[in-house]
């Protein structure tokens, strides 16, 4: 048993102050502490104090992280008690300069590094990770991250950052999750020329070089942690696809840009639904930006539209798609793979242009270019349309297509408006306007937390239709009332536990699951979730 400043040294044994005086005793901690012992809640008071008192997000960013590595109960209990305001500083859109910033910032040693100097041992190197059941994987080989491209290394924070989601909303304990940068170099000239760059200081290596240093990486995961899943996330968009083509239907991973923001996407088109009383089946979406996020939404909402007895072809001829060089049609020469079952035969034009000729029910942009839902483009969606439904989810905040502000006043408050990174209510002709946040937190860790629990051999579109029908049942009239397509996120835990129960469900129906069904699904996921 560990004893003294051992245990308050361990980030899981670590409960400071609240230690009782019998705990001290018992761990040789008398001396060690002051004499005070307080609650668990004053002690979580206090720290949201200092946090306030932090001059930036990104020093608030920088002592949570501290709080994770010292005291992971209590770091987790505020992270869940303040979810809507801590969030935004864990994940984006703080998590984004902080990323900017890692080898400027990073303090204690956190997540798993690879390299390619590793190849040939990362089974080897895997053992030096103190925890030996994984059970989810967040992994990033960091050339685009959030709407910022590549930071090589510096991308660290997104899986540490997502795996806080999984534990803090999903329950996951923490000690079952692995951070991990396939630091395969960078291109970032920038990052190449700091002396403090903390990554591996070379241009990234890419093509056979590179699929064989992911492939030994998911073969050692299969072989030391057979029951992990492994998160996919912020791969660029090309080698996102590749790699989840090759490993989606033989391993149990997804990636969240394509597939998680596709279901919490999906979820909020459903939910628009109900305020602008179209059935699903006649809505045609526009996109603009026609990367992973984008491609992602339009093929889970295939997927949905088939579900729903279209064909394939009647489901394609309701998506269109924009780009940085206009609308996605066949007759282009410069469209990549995932870009070709959406072309259509129709005359190239613009996005405004496009408005006028498809007439949209729905925009939904993914691009990372700041502004490009111009006044011009507001308007003419609201022209064609009773309640325009507008997603502007790139983020961080200041790559938003347009703001929740703009988005209100351009369409004279008719716009039903989502974003990817948060923004706060905004009142507009005596009405107040909460705009929903399309954030993925809704959705993967309930995913994650579903496919563990039932041991889904691996995860089919099914279990994203059937995490964005349970997302959009989760919103009540009253968000509806707001104008908000998304519940709120302090409700997350119970959000997660639905989703998962969903997925199990679906696991078990799909005959996906290699675990057995328990008599009470509820009971077995509650109990395994992580309550700090
Ligand atoms: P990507 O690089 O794969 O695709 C970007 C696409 O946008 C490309 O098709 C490009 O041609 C297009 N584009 C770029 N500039 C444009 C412009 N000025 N006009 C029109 N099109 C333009 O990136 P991605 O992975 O698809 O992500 C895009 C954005 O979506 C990012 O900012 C990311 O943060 C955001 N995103 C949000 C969520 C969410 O909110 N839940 C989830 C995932 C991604």
């Amino acid at each position: 048993m560990k004893k003294g400043l051992d245990v308050l040294r361990d980030k899981q044994l670590n409960k400071s102050i609240i230690f009782t005086k019998e705990e001290r005793k018992k761990y040789g901690l008398q001396g060690l502490l002051p004499y005070a012992v307080v609650s668990q809640k004053q002690l979580m008071i206090r720290f949201m104090e200092m946090l306030r008192r932090q001059p930036s997000d990104i020093d608030r960013y920088i002592i949570l992280s501290s709080l994770q590595e010292r005291n992971e109960s209590l770091f987790y209990r505020t992270v869940l008690d303040n979810i809507k305001e801590i969030l935004p500083i864990i994940y984006t859109p703080t998590v984004g300069e902080a990323c900017r910033k890692f080898s400027h910032i990073a303090r204690e040693p956190k997540g798993f590094f690879i390299t390619p100097d590793d190849k040939g041992n990362i089974s080897r190197i895997l053992d030096n990770w103190p925890e030996k059941d994984i059970r989810v994987i967040v992994i990033t080989d960091g050339q685009r991250i959030l709407g910022l491209g590549d930071l090589g290394a510096n991308g660290m924070g997104i899986p540490i950052g997502k795996l806080v989601l999984y534990s803090a909303c999903a329950g996951i304990p923490p000690k079952h999750c692995l951070p991990i940068v396939l630091d395969v170099g960078t291109n970032n000239k920038e990052l190449l020329d700091d002396i403090l760059y903390l990554g591996y200081p070379h241009k990234r290596i890419d093509g056979k070089l590179y699929l064989d240093l992911v492939e030994e990486f998911v073969l050692a995961v299969q072989k030391k942690y057979p029951n992990a899943l492994i998160q996919f996330e912020d791969f660029l968009t090309p080698n996102a696809y590749a790699l989840l083509n090759k490993y989606r239907n033989r391993v149990l991973c997804f990636n969240d840009d394509i597939q998680g923001t596709a279901a919490v996407a999906l979820a909020g088109v459903y939910a628009s639904t109900r305020i602008t009383e179209l059935p699903y089946t006649c809505l045609r979406i526009l996109f603009l930006g026609a990367g992973s996020a984008a491609t992602g939404i339009a093929d889970l909402m295939v997927a949905a539209f088939i579900d729903e007895r279209l064909s394939r072809e009647e489901a394609v001829a309701h998506l269109w798609f924009a780009d940085i060089n206009g609308l996605v049609v066949k007759s282009r020469t410069d469209l990549m793979e995932h870009n070709k079952p959406y072309a259509h035969e129709h005359k190239a034009m613009g996005l405004v242009e496009a408005i006028d000729a498809i007439k949209p029910h729905i925009l939904i942009g993914a691009t990372g270019a700041p502004g490009t839902f111009t006044k011009d483009v507001i308007e003419h969606m609201t022209t064609i349309n009773k309640r325009p439904v507008i997603f502007a989810l790139s983020n961080p905040t200041s790559k938003a297509e347009c703001t929740a502000e703009q988005a209100y006043t351009w369409s004279k408050g008719k716009a039903v408006f989502v974003s990817g990174s948060p923004f706060s209510s905004f009142h507009f002709n005596g009405f107040s306007f909460r705009p929903g946040q399309g954030n993925n937190a809704y959705v993967f860790p309930g995913i994650g937390l579903g496919a563990i629990i039932c041991g889904a051999r691996y995860i089919p579109d099914e279990f994203f239709l059937a995490a964005a029908r349970t997302l959009a049942q989760l919103v009540t009239q009253q968000d509806i009332n707001e104008g908000s397509l998304y519940p709120s996120l302090e409700d997350i835990r119970k959000i997660s536990l639905e989703i998962a129960l969903s997925i199990c469900r679906k696991a078990w129906s799909l005959k996906l699951a290699t675990k057995k069904r328990p008599e009470n699904i509820r009971k077995v996921i509650t109990k395994f979730m992580y309550n700090p």
